[in-house]
């Protein structure tokens, strides 16, 4: 296809605005999928696959499209993995010349899509400005267009107005993203290049590479070249989405599809690297992507140790399709082998480990999350810090600067108090607010990164009665009252609950850790004393008081079946215990001691 009848386009929303039921209307419109073959979310059929294993995702997918008496084809770029990372976003737009940000007709925008929407602008990108579920009885298109127009300065009549569930206007809209999006640009007759914004592992096909070309030709017959490394790969296969795989004679201009190499090492294919071919390779790679910096770091440890080489691999694999995410190994006293795993932000966190659950199956424990620190001792060195245990001790600390972000929330003007109370409490500074439209309200604050990853985005949830939307981003760092609490379990530091805190915060920390760990570790033949410490300070304390009796005292002289039953039982306990110093704590208490709720 010649690019000037391509259209390459997004769509982005916030979740459940609408963005699948709108992308299965488009599948059917345009053919692509016959009317009987049709179901609900058709491009998420991918997850059932994934569970089972096969990793296939529709990342893209081409749309044929007759506007008057001309042909066109339309790739659907879904944004990959998780919309709500910025990162993730970022990379599909790259692929892209226009986005839909499409909205939900009875709620607006929210901070999210607004921050994606920042995002698509900053790369140019067309914006084609639509609300959804305009059959709603609660919709107010009027309200929600002007606001609209309003973010992106357009007219309130610029806005389009679509049911992705009836299908009304959605025909209208295709034919506005092959009006409005521009045709993409390149040279046709120079070497090649492709920009890599997806891979996946799958476990039949190997490395499968998505690329978007934006000068020359792909070609199946020529071994191609990864910009990067160097590294030169066999193609065996290259082609387009549709909605399933179909391979083709290559790719041009414009065009969206994937590669496959007989490459099995997942690192082969690096999200954002230029491909190029061999024989005539391009001379300077395209601009990629930023390299992402991990802002949360924490602990990953398999429940059960035997699963650590599982979890090696698992992360090998992940990482492949999320170039964020990084991990070196570490051990715990308490915890055994595992992973120290720096993530973007909090969310990026609790989706790698659900992933890490769910696809891989594998049962984890993570350790409370803490940012990156620079600290700066009394003789002049300076240590990044990414995990509590490399915490300077002995006091010759002269400053720690943390990390702060710029925090966006939109909510109904009602709860502006109710936030306000949150954000100063969690040591935030107010720099502006703005009314989106007569009722709702953005608030941009800025806060200490650390506060907002344990409970912010709870929190704030529950004081807005869920209406609050939040989005985040790093802003520097800023000099603070840092200390790090230890917990100990009879004079004995639990390296899994050591946390730096500011200093404000240290003594309910340690107050909160002690009595949960007291209400969670059975009691033991002994007393075990339970204490929160900085440095050798004892800041809280609580106590385990020792069990008078033995367990099976009760069943003295009593029915034998039932004392065998016990002691079973206790064996069974047994072997999800951990021993720290003398004191056997149970795997459970563990996780529920760090779990945030
Ligand atoms: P996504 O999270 O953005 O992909 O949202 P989905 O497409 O999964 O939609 C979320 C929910 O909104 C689903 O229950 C859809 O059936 C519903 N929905 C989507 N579009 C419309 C619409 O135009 N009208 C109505 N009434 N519901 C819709
Ligand atoms: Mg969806």
């Amino acid at each position: 296809t010649p690019p000037e009848h391509i259209r390459n386009f997004c769509i982005i929303a916030h979740i459940d605005h609408g963005k699948s039921t709108l992308a299965d209307r488009m599948l059917q419109l345009t053919g692509v999928v016959e009317e009987r073959a049709m179901r609900a979310q058709y491009l998420d059929r991918m997850d059932i696959e994934r569970e089972r294993g096969i990793t296939i995702k529709a990342q893209n997918v081409r749309l044929p499209w007759r506007l008057g008496d001309q042909d066109h084809v339309l790739h659907l770029i879904d944004t990959p993995g998780h919309v709500d990372f910025t990162y993730e976003v970022s990379r599909a737009l790259e692929a892209c010349e226009g986005a839909i940000l499409l909205v939900d007709a009875a709620q607006g925008i929210e901070a999210q899509t607004l921050a994606n929407l920042y995002l698509a602008l900053e790369k140019d990108l067309h914006i084609i400005p639509v609300l959804n579920k305009i059959d709603l009885p609660a919709a107010d298109p009027d309200k929600y267009s002007a606001e609209l127009a309003n973010i992106i300065g357009c007219q309130p009549s610029d806005v389009l107005r679509v049911s992705a569930k009836t299908g009304e206007g959605v025909s209208d809209l295709i034919d506005e993203v092959v009006r409005q999006v521009p045709a993409p640009v390149g040279d046709g007759d120079g070497p090649a290049r492709a920009l890599i914004f997806d891979s996946v592992y799958d476990t039949y096909r190997g490395v499968v590479t998505y690329i978007r070309v934006v000068d020359g030709k792909i070609s199946p017959r020529e071994r191609i070249k990864m910009m990067s490394t160097g590294a030169t790969h066999e193609l065996l296969e290259v082609g387009i989405i549709s909605p399933e795989p179909k391979a083709t004679k290559g790719l041009g201009v414009g065009e969206v599809g994937y590669l496959i190499t007989g490459v099995k090492d997942v690192r082969q294919s690096k999200v954002g690297d230029t491909v190029t071919s061999e024989r005539r390779g391009a001379p300077e790679p395209l601009a990629g992507y930023r390299e992402p910096q991990p802002m949360v770091f924490s602990g990953l440890y398999p429940m059960d140790g035997s699963d650590y080489p599982d979890l090696r691999e698992a992360l090998d694999k992940l990482r492949l399709n999320d170039a964020a995410l990084s991990y070196e190994p570490e051990t715990s006293v308490a915890l055994g082998f595992g992973f120290r795993c720096g993530f973007l932000g909090l969310l990026h966190l609790e989706i790698t480990r659900d992933r890490l659950e769910r696809e891989f199956g594998l049962e984890l424990i993570s350790t409370a999350p803490n940012v990156v620190y620079q600290v700066f001792l009394e003789d002049g060195t300076e240590l990044v810090v990414t995990n509590p245990s490399d915490w300077p001790t002995g006091g010759k600390i002269a400053e720690v600067h943390e990390p702060i972000s710029k925090v966006t929330v939109i909510a109904p003007s009602e709860f502006i108090g109710a936030i306000m109370e949150l954000c100063q409490g969690k040591r935030g500074q107010l720099l502006g607010m703005d009314y989106l439209s007569e009722d709702r309200v953005e608030l941009r604050y800025q806060l200490p990164l650390a506060e907002i990853i344990f409970d912010f985005f709870d929190s704030l949830k529950s004081r807005t009665r869920g209406y609050a939307s939040l989005d985040y981003e790093e802003s520097g760092e800023q000099a603070s009252e840092l200390v790090k609490v230890d917990i100990l379990l009879q004079g004995e530091a639990v390296d899994a609950f050591s946390a730096i805190v500011h200093k404000d915060s240290a003594y309910s920390y340690g107050n909160r850790m002690a009595t949960r760990l007291r209400e969670l570790i059975p009691r033991q033949q002994f007393e075990v004393p339970i204490q929160a410490a900085i440095g050798s300070r004892i800041i809280a304390r609580e106590t385990i008081r020792a069990i008078r009796k033995d367990v099976l005292a009760k069943c003295y002289g009593g029915d034998i079946s039932r004392k065998r039953k016990l002691l079973e039982k206790q064996k069974e306990g047994k072997k999800r215990m951990k021993t720290v110093g003398r004191v056997e704590v149970p795997q459970e208490a563990f996780v529920a001691a760090l779990s945030t709720e």
